[in-house]
């Protein structure tokens, strides 16, 4: 996606060769147009999938998955990071690494935000390790429902997410992925 390729040459910056900062145009900042575009791409390409539920991960999803959710007419679900006192009913848990901070968080959601029998599109801000994704897959799993697509806004293709969901059988659709970084350079693959 072009568009997107320009806010990242223009205003991404790879902090080392694995991490790129982009809260100038998605994460802190907000481009809220780039975002309405990344919203209606993902809806132009997963339209006829049959999905019924959008879900991403707190917080830095949330942008592109609402404007994909508005696009597709379809609910959508945030996935906590951190349970709290009055989070209370049937909750799903699982265990996850955080590939940016190094440390273990308890992906969360409330079982009826997260019914059985759902089409689910996963939609996030980056695919690095797919730690994340995996953990939303157990989650889905754990509901009695199926991931039918995997979303993505940045892949970085020189790490290994998008091999380990391919090997689970998932198609994932990323819109613009990173071949190598560093200080000086981005270059996308094909
Ligand atoms: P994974 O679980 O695939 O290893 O990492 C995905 C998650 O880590 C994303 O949800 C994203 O929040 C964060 N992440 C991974 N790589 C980067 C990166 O290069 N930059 C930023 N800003 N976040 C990243």
């Amino acid at each position: 996606m072009q568009m997107l390729k320009d806010a990242i040459l223009e205003r991404g910056k790879a902090l080392n060769q694995d991490v790129l900062l982009v809260d100038s145009f998605l994460n802190h900042q907000v481009d809220v147009p780039l975002m309405k575009a990344i919203g209606e791409e993902f809806a132009k390409h997963f339209a006829d999938k049959g999905l019924t539920r959008i879900v991403t991960i707190e917080s830095s999803g949330i942008a592109p998955a609402a404007f994909t959710a508005l696009a597709m007419g379809l609910p959508l679900v945030i996935m906590k990071k951190q349970t709290s006192k009055i989070m209370n009913g049937d909750l799903l848990q699982t265990t996850v690494r955080s590939f940016t901070k190094g440390t273990q968080y308890e992906l969360t959601v409330k079982h009826e935000f997260l019914p059985a029998g759902e089409k689910i599109l996963l939609i996030d801000d980056f695919l690095a390790s797919g730690e994340a994704a995996f953990g939303v897959l157990n989650l889905v799993q754990q509901a009695g429902s199926e991931v039918c697509g995997v979303g993505i806004v940045i892949e970085k293709a020189f790490q290994s997410g998008h091999q380990r969901l391919a090997d689970e059988g998932m198609g994932v659709y990323s819109l613009a992925r990173i071949a190598s970084m560093s200080a000086d350079a981005i270059t996308f693959a094909e």
